[in-house]
């Protein structure tokens, strides 16, 4: 059994993580189960930066080894915005419907064929001693759509259509997310190399 921890406080997150690391091969604790984690600052410009800085600074404050995310949204025709400023870019941390709202008025004059995003996800794995062991990333494109719609998800998914399903992520349910999504393509990348480390088969 190897104990990691998922350095992240967001349960969605951590919902779609724990799907991908079976409970028999992987002691899982997230950051709510440890009071003397800490909170790191989200100072780097890309989301390969963030997902390192998380891990390794949580891992040597830990001594512990430490499997940390970072996504977020790229949308073409804010030339990638809201990205690294994705939780946080109407200015409250992790305000889903304000940054919903902000994300709909800078798109109000731009027509629908010009509104793809992608959702990216940078995973990172830390060894206790603050080391980068392993590092993969996902992407999922769509289209922001005009007005929210479904009440599945967190963050822009009300708003995220995925093309193939005329339908947005906060429409599709957990298995589909969990085929498509960023997070789990960045998951897939990441687990045969957690598996050579660990010498699972
Ligand atoms: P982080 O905690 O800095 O990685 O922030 C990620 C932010 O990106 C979230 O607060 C959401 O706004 C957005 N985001 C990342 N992944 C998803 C997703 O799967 N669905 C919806 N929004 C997401």
């Amino acid at each position: 059994m190897f104990d990691l921890v998922l350095g992240t406080n967001n349960a969605n997150k951590l919902i779609e993580l724990r799907l991908m690391l079976p409970a028999e091969h992987y002691s899982l604790h997230s950051l709510a189960e440890i009071p003397d984690s800490i909170d790191v600052e989200e100072t780097g410009e890309t989301f390969s930066e963030n997902a390192a800085l998380k891990a390794t600074e949580q891992a040597k404050h830990l001594g512990r080894w430490v499997l940390a995310e970072d996504s977020g949204l790229a949308v073409d025709a804010l030339r990638g915005a809201p990205g690294v400023y994705s939780a946080r870019y109407a200015g409250r941390h992790g305000d889903d419907e304000a940054n919903n709202a902000k994300l709909l008025s800078e798109l109000a004059d731009v027509p629908m064929e010009k509104r793809t995003a992608r959702y990216h996800c940078e995973v990172c794995l830390s060894d206790p001693e603050g080391n980068v062991r392993i590092t993969a990333g996902g992407v999922c494109g769509g289209v922001i759509r005009t007005e929210p719609s479904g009440s599945g998800g967190f963050g822009y998914d009300p708003l995220f259509e995925i093309r193939e399903y005329h339908k947005t992520f906060a429409e599709l349910d957990l298995t589909v997310k969990r085929a498509l999504s960023h997070r789990s393509r960045a998951l897939r990348q990441f687990l045969p190399g957690l598996r050579r480390l660990i010498s699972q088969p």
